[in-house]
């Protein structure tokens, strides 16, 4: 069987979810038993997201091969088993890179370099590259960022047009678009719809079913004539309404429509049964959950929505694997000190994600401090690992100006310090420690508990790391150095000992929790936070 594609555009507005529309119909199709592969092409300039600010970009999603890519990655991998690597994620950052410097080898031979064909072409090039990852796929999903109109994205939509031109039969063109309801007229606009299919349509892309966001269910009579204004057939019009309780019954929702029997149909392939229990479950235990637990999250990027979003989503699947519901409780890490944590009425445990710069970095002690001496569960990524490390130095160790060198360069007592890797490093750019490492757990640690095996992968993406000048008077206050990567002697997990759980790891959990297959560390984190919620009912 020829590979399969399925293109995904964006119209109207950003933001409709299309990472989420693309994961919800690639997981229907998996679960009919297709290898699904996903690529998310992005119009901006920066050669990856790893050097955007996350307000500007929401969170940086590391795969195992090192890339620094878009975080609808972190969709693709919750909902769906495709391969994530560099193939995975291109911009035209990267895309204009490769071109310009073949031209200066020399490869056009003299001609004139052009947008068309040889920015088109090494856009397909990277559909291409995608779809050779693995030898045994059945259909690549290719999400266009951006929204139709945006002049950025020109290059990627011509490319796609080539793309089916030259594989008819194997494609099929979603366009998600978003159908407003006006309160004083008392009913949905389908206009911008059509302007939108009409933009697409002036650049020669035909869509084939058209999704549309909306806050209410669409009527047949717009469905009717959503589908004669933009030329699909009424059955290829879909609503995407927004979901009650959580994102992952978008899967269902676009089941219940038979989007996956139309896709099927389009592109020739048998419309197998869809194995979605294990989904529905989830869902049902969303919907019924047990009880709650609520988690405060120390960071600097709290307010924005997407800068944490595998953390996040994580916590959600740590909480569910107990039948519980996680209510997330945002603190600006530049506001906390342990006079407001006095105040506030506490959670039942904290996280300290990733992070970079000094800005909110005392705050993030004070948390660390707050939960070791009130024996609440801390859990720290990255950063917060580096938190729970500096917190104990200053004050069980009683090395007050303990510090890490990315804040205090000059300080007497660096327990972080720049990895020696990183010290000829000049650019900023992809040069952090970064992808998958192994690691060797310690048995009789929480880390060992949690994970009940002695070698895991993990993913990285920072440049400093534990001192080792430190890690024996650390350990004999009472730290434990759990997991370490032995070839280079780093500490890639800190506990301390005489705590429920305070746990921090120097890599990043997030980016492999599925609701499905909750990571092991934030079952865990749950766990300690169940049980600390319910010791505080039952001191009160
Ligand atoms: N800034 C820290 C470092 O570079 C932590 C990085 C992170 O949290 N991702 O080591």
């Amino acid at each position: 069987m020829s590979i399969k594609y399925i293109f995904i555009t964006g119209g109207v507005s950003s933001s409709l979810g299309k990472g989420l529309t693309a994961s919800s119909i690639a997981l229907l199709l998996e679960k009919k038993g297709y290898k699904v592969a996903m690529l998310k092409l992005d119009p901006y300039l920066n050669v990856d997201p790893g050097t955007m600010n996350p307000f500007q970009h929401g969170e940086v999603y590391v795969t195992d091969d090192g890339a620094e890519t878009d975080l609808d990655l972190g969709h693709y991998h919750r909902y769906t088993h495709s391969p994530l690597s560099k193939a995975s994620n291109a911009t035209s950052g990267q895309i204009y890179d490769t071109v310009i410097r073949r031209e200066r080898k020399g490869d056009y031979l003299g001609k004139t370099v052009q947008v068309i064909p040889h920015v088109t072409n090494e856009i397909k090039q990277r559909i291409a590259d995608c779809a050779n990852q693995e030898s045994n796929l059945d259909v690549v999903f290719v999400e266009i960022g951006g929204t139709v109109g945006d002049i950025e994205s020109l290059p990627f939509l011509e490319a796609i047009r080539q793309f089916r031109h030259e594989n008819l039969e194997n494609s099929v063109f979603i366009h998600l678009t978003y159908t407003p309801y006006l309160k004083a007229a008392g009913e949905i606009k389908t206009k911008p719809t059509q302007h939108s299919v009409q933009m697409l349509r002036s650049i020669g892309i035909v869509p084939n079913i058209i999704v549309c966001r909306s806050e209410h269910p669409l009527s047949k009579e717009i469905k009717d004539k959503i589908s004669l204004f933009c030329d699909v057939p009424d059955r290829a019009v879909f609503e995407a309404i927004d979901v009650e309780d959580s994102i992952y019954e978008v899967p269902m929702m676009m089941k219940e429509q038979g989007i996956d029997e139309f896709i099927c149909k389009s592109l020739n392939l048998e419309n197998r049964k869809t194995h979605l229990n294990e989904w529905k479950k989830i869902v049902s235990s969303i919907k019924k959950p047990k009880g709650s637990i609520r988690v405060g999250i120390v960071g600097k990027y709290v307010q924005h929505q997407d800068a944490y979003k595998s953390v996040f989503e994580s916590l959600e699947h740590g909480a569910l694997a107990h039948g519980y519901k996680i209510e997330i409780e945002r603190f600006e890490a530049d506001q906390v000190s342990e006079a407001v944590l006095k105040k506030i009425q506490g959670c039942d445990g904290y996280l300290v994600p990733g992070g970079f710069g000094e800005r909110g970095w005392e705050g993030k002690i004070a948390i660390a401090k707050f939960c070791r001496e009130n024996k609440i569960p801390f859990f720290g990524i990255c950063l917060g690992m580096q938190v729970l490390v500096v917190e104990f130095a200053r004050h069980v160790l009683g090395f007050k100006d303990a510090s890490s060198t990315e804040f205090a360069p000059e300080t007497k007592n660096p327990v972080i310090s720049l990895l020696s890797e990183q010290r000829t490093v000049q650019n900023i750019g992809g040069t952090m420690r970064l992808g998958a490492y192994p690691c060797k757990l310690q048995e009789k640690s929480k880390a060992y508990s949690a994970y009940k095996k002695l070698k895991i992968s993990e993913r990285h993406r920072h440049r400093y790391e534990v001192n080792n000048h430190y890690t024996d008077d650390l350990e004999k206050a009472g730290l434990l150095f759990s997991g370490r990567y032995t070839k280079q002697k780093l500490c890639e997990i800190a506990e301390v000992k005489n705590h429920p759980w305070m746990v921090g790891v120097q890599f990043h959990p997030e980016f492999k929790s599925r609701p499905t297959e909750p990571h092991p560390l934030f079952k865990d984190f749950a766990k300690a936070m169940i049980q600390q919620s319910k010791k505080k009912k039952g001191d009160r």
